[in-house]
């Protein structure tokens, strides 16, 4: 098939990992015979200091018409001034809002060799598997919000309609038949209006998908099986700032923030993959990135914007055997032993392939 994939690799460590990533695609379409073609967009600080502007306009026409987007990480101490009225992350709120990606995902999977790197025991880690969906452009992130007075009191606002709970369910639900069959909606129910609402929709959307066993966790409660029981999840599915602290607490089973993927979608197969890690400014441009979030994040473009669920199992494998065979970036390396560079590690995963 042929594929159109825009790469705004953005600053720090961005560009290093996307590289890796777009190299491993490319040896998935020579190996499958598919023509894929990648275009580079400016996003993020870099994009400031050219145009002015987080995400300019060329970028965003240069994502309309493609088929994925493939991005790096945003930001640094160049750009780090919060009162600044352009800044970096600007530019990653504009491009989710801009393509109505409302659903993002994050597989977290644990490797047995790199339990060393985790806080947790051994035997807590193994046959972690789990796939977290986060709302991503609703609750209370965008709701009203209010400074009053002489700033002695403020609100924000959670609020939800059936629709915005319903699409990203169903995300869920349709993941969750692909899978374990089991699902997990995170809600704060006994106190939250909204999250009554929340829960009623899932429930009412599990009639269209049966097969799929529904529970419901209190957010409270989810923060400690997170820790203590992580192999017993399969899909869960949380609202944005739920998910947005739950999904950073995962992380940790995976033993370095490079390991981690992500994928945000809108109703359509046209999606936005990103490793979940920042921009690393501590070392960047050092060949010490750990390429695996891109990688995985890669793999999930193949499953979710083409379709091409094989070439994404084989990416994924290729990582699986990359880890086992030893080869290790600086983070995941007990400090003092050698590690291998970015681009060696990829062409570790891309020999896999
Ligand atoms: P960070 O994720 O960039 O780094 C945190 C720590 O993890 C650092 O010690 C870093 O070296 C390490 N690390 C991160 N990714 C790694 C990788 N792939 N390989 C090896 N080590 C890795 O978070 P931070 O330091 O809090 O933020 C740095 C900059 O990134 C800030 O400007 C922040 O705003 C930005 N940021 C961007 C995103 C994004 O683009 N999605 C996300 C988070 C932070």
């Amino acid at each position: 098939m042929k594929a159109r994939i825009v790469v705004v690799s953005g600053d720090g460590i961005g560009p290093e990992v996307t590289d890796a990533a777009t190299a491993v695609l490319q040896k998935v379409a020579t190996k499958y015979g598919h023509e894929f073609s990648f275009e580079d967009g400016l996003i993020g600080g870099i994009a400031i200091d050219k145009t002015g502007s987080a995400l300019p306009d060329e970028t965003i026409t240069l994502a309309e018409g493609a088929d994925a987007i493939l991005l790096g990480a945003v930001g640094g101490p160049k750009w780090d001034n919060p009162a600044a009225a352009v800044r970096p992350e600007q530019g990653l709120l504009k491009i989710r809002k801009h393509f109505d990606l409302f659903a993002n995902l994050r597989p977290v999977k644990t490797y047995p060799a790199l339990a060393q790197y985790t806080p947790l025991r051994p035997e807590i880690l193994e046959n972690v598997d789990m796939l977290f969906i986060r709302e991503l452009t609703g609750g209370i992130y965008f709701g009203h919000r209010q400074e009053q007075g002489d700033g002695d009191t403020a609100f924000d606002t959670e609020q939800y309609s059936v629709p915005e709970v319903a699409r990203v369910a169903a995300v869920a639900y349709r993941a969750a038949e692909g899978r374990r069959k089991k699902l997990t909606s995170i809600d704060k129910a006994n106190v939250l209006a909204s999250s009554r609402l929340w829960r009623r929709t899932v429930v009412r959307l599990n009639e269209d998908y049966p097969e799929v066993a529904l529970e419901h966790v209190l957010v409270d409660a989810m923060t400690m099986y997170m820790m203590t029981r992580p192999a017993s999840f399969d899909v869960l599915v949380a609202n944005n700032i739920f998910g947005d602290i739950l999904t950073d607490e995962a992380s940790v089973l995976a033993g370095s923030l490079g390991m981690l993927p992500s994928a945000s979608l809108s109703g359509g197969t046209m999606g936005l993959y990103e490793p979940v890690h920042g921009s690393a400014p501590d070392i960047a441009g050092q060949g010490k990135a750990n390429p695996t979030g891109a990688i995985l994040s890669a793999a999930l473009l193949l499953r979710y914007s083409l379709q091409l669920e094989e070439e994404a199992k084989a990416v994924e494998a290729a990582v699986d055997a990359t880890l086992a065979s030893g080869a290790r970036t600086a983070d995941i390396t007990p400090r003092g032993s050698a590690y291998v560079s970015t681009t060696e590690y990829a062409q570790a995963v891309i020999e896999g392939i």
